[in-house]
């Protein structure tokens, strides 16, 4: 028998393999997705596209509306020029960051990114046959180490990918550390991938910045963004790329080979969401925030445990190396107390640290926090 390629058994899988479903009555705060349902505009339109019989192919790049909109967005929330011409609607703001990858990186390649991060990053590097390397943050509020990237970028370092706000640690980076992180690129002729899927959900009066929106980013950044953490439609798989062109050429070209386009029917129904759902993002933001205050202030108070404040997305981002236990050794004592959270050895970089999802209601929320202080009590 001949074996697979090597690309595919460079592919972690232990995130997938780690998770058992837990005991019945377990609190699962485990999740990257909003516990809303989809704005009713964006479904009512989706539904209407299905009657109508838009259920055919559309253009590769998404529908002209669809783009056009994308692109006022970009202009008018992120102060981006991009022509509607740069910009594609992927499966999901993941194969936004695969295609990237696939035109920037060829094997060998390095791709760095600050840690810890996403383990889908790591998986998406080694599909393209490169190599992610996780790069250090700095230890107390996970904000980017300018010099922990200069020393990781080698000669074989291609590109940096950025994801602020950050999924897992909730980090928002500054004006000046993306900056600092653009200069970087620009003085080793480096790339950047900007993850901004976590854009609207950030608090305590901090503020998103493009990376792209930069100076001397805009030529060398792809900008990847999408509908399913903002808008409640992770299911749906909409997201997009915006490059400059002879990037976007390319990365279309992939999206146009690998899925062609995320289905018809949802196009117009994104458009709604891009143009009619913004009060409805400020109320799931705020709900967000009152849980994300709460949460800090109840791990906060866990003997041996350090919670940095959740700055963005979902997810507080515990230090638990008081505790002189493993990220899997809490995991499992949290897992016998009846709360499931993520270890943070699943994420490069995140030994240490656990991963405690917001993205539940209130209640819960309390009572997974009287759960986990009540298992580390003396
Ligand atoms: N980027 C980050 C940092 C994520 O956490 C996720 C989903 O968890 C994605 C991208 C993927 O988003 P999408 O559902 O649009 O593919």
């Amino acid at each position: 028998m001949p074996s697979p390629a090597k690309r595919s058994l460079a592919i972690d899988g232990s995130f997938e393999a780690f998770f058992t479903p837990p005991p019945e009555g377990t609190i699962r705060l485990t999740v990257g997705e909003p516990d809303f349902p989809t704005p009713r505009a964006v479904v009512e339109r989706a539904k209407q596209a299905l009657d109508a019989g838009d259920t055919h192919y559309v253009p590769t790049a998404g529908k002209r509306a669809l783009v056009e909109a994308v692109a006022a967005k970009l202009k008018a929330e992120n102060g981006l020029d991009y022509d509607p011409g740069s910009i594609t609607v992927t499966v999901g703001a993941k194969e936004a960051i695969l295609d990237a990858a696939l035109v920037l990186l060829d094997p060998g390649d390095e791709l760095l990114v600050p840690a810890p991060c996403w383990h889908s990053y790591a998986a998406i590097a080694a599909i393209a046959g490169a190599r992610a390397v996780p790069v250090p943050v700095r230890d107390g509020d996970f904000h980017p180490d300018t010099g922990a990237l200069q020393a990781a970028a080698t000669p074989r370092a291609k590109a940096i990918l950025v994801n602020s706000p950050n999924n897992p640690t909730g980090a928002v980076y500054a004006k000046a550390e993306l900056q600092a992180i653009v200069d970087l690129a620009a003085d080793r002729d480096l790339y950047l991938i900007s993850d901004e899927i976590y854009e609207h959900l950030v608090y305590g009066g901090r503020r998103h910045y493009a990376v792209a929106s930069l100076p001397g980013a805009f030529e060398r950044t792809v900008t990847v963004n999408g509908f399913s953490k903002a808008f409640a439609m992770t299911g749906w798989r909409m997201g997009y790329a915006a490059a400059p062109p002879d990037l976007a050429k390319l990365i279309r070209r992939i999206h146009m080979h690998a899925v062609t386009h995320p289905s018809s029917f949802q196009h117009d129904a994104a458009v709604v969401a891009l143009t009619q759902c913004r009060p409805d993002v400020d109320a799931m933001v705020a709900e967000y925030d009152r849980r994300r205050r709460a949460l800090h202030e109840a791990l906060s108070k866990v003997p041996g445990w350090r919670c940095a404040e959740p700055e963005g997305a979902f997810y507080a981002f515990p230090d638990i190396r008081g505790t002189g236990l493993s990220s899997q050794a809490v995991y499992a004592r949290l897992l016998a107390a009846g709360v499931q959270v993520i270890p943070g050895h699943l994420f490069p970089g995140g030994e240490g640290f656990l991963r405690v999802s917001y993205a539940a209601e209130m209640p819960l929320l309390a009572a997974a926090a009287a759960r986990i202080e009540a298992a580390f009590s003396p």
